[in-house]
């Protein structure tokens, strides 16, 4: 239960104990990130790793039961040799009885380091969920964003985890193309990438330029020209009505989005396209934040 610098997980993982097994991230240049840009990336010792799971259950030991999730951060924890994952895991399972879901952030390009069967040994050892940052499904978009990865190489990573038996949830952004004809390229892309890819959850976010970052500076010389409110709006609509998976659960909750939407894909897909609609419709503003959230 020791942590270095500051701790980003996914909201989905707020009830989870989170156990630092990297900090930073190993890739560290999206041009719209600002999590780690002020640490140096390096992985914690193994030893001390066990140490912290051991103070974990000695502080829980009252309510041991209580811990049934953990999330593995820091940016990318799926980037530790396999080997040394499978130790986590053990320990984790053994020492909390109750554990059911251990998750992580997956980089692409440490996902396509792994093999199929590295990463079903993980899913056996207990790793049940991952959050791939896919972004974009444009290799124009991939690019400019330094994503480090093309679309088919984000497919062959989004395929494998979901051949694995991981849980997928992946993450797009809305509005990362920027303004003009590449909006729409961005979102068709994606949709089709999103498609193939057949992840359990899609996780959607909106771009925003965070100071440090080198989007911020791209959009203070305006060379970047960031979506105004309807322009996101209709992208996360041109999305839902692009996404062909009616198994699909969405969730566009996370705090950067105006206008919260989350549902069932094949329940749920007319309530948040006529929610996004009456927004776009009245142009009125005080609808910002009161969209339909379905249940899952
Ligand atoms: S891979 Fe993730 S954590 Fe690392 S720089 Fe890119 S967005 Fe940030």
């Amino acid at each position: 239960m020791r942590y270095e610098g500051n701790i980003y997980r996914p909201p989905q993982e707020a009830d989870a104990y989170i156990l630092q097994c990297t900090i930073g991230c190993s890739y560290n240049k999206c041009t719209y990130c600002s999590m780690y840009k002020d640490v140096r990336y390096r992985a914690r010792d193994i030893g001390e790793l066990i140490e912290d799971i051991q103070m974990a259950k000695r502080a829980y030991v009252t309510n041991i039961q209580k811990i049934e999730k953990v999330f593995l951060s820091d940016g990318d924890a799926i980037s530790l040799p396999t080997s040394m994952l499978l130790e986590i895991l053990a320990e984790l399972y053994s020492a909390f009885p109750n554990l059911s879901h251990v998750s992580t952030y997956a980089g692409p390009q440490s996902t396509l380091s792994k093999t199929e069967e590295e990463l079903t040994q993980l899913r056996q050892a207990g790793l049940t969920m991952t959050y791939l940052g896919v972004e974009s499904g444009s290799d124009e978009v991939l690019s400019m964003i330094r994503k480090g990865v093309s679309a088919e190489e984000m497919l062959v990573a989004g395929r494998n985890i979901v051949a694995s038996g991981i849980k997928l949830v992946a993450m797009v952004m809305i509005g990362i193309g920027g303004r003009g004809e590449i909006s729409q390229t961005h979102i068709k892309e994606t949709a089709t990438l999103i498609n193939q890819i057949k992840p359990y959850l899609l996780g959607t976010l909106t771009t925003v330029a965070i100071e440090g970052t080198v989007l911020y500076r791209q959009v203070a010389k305006g060379e970047f020209n960031l979506l105004d409110p309807y322009e996101v709006l209709k992208e996360m609509k041109m999305l839902l009505e692009h996404i062909e998976l009616p198994a699909l659960y969405i969730d566009g909750t996370h705090a950067s989005n105006l206008l919260p939407i989350k549902g069932l894909l094949k329940d749920d897909k007319l309530k948040m396209l006529a929610s996004i609609n009456k927004y776009l419709d009245n142009k009125d503003e005080s609808l910002i934040g009161k969209a339909y959230c379905g249940r899952f």
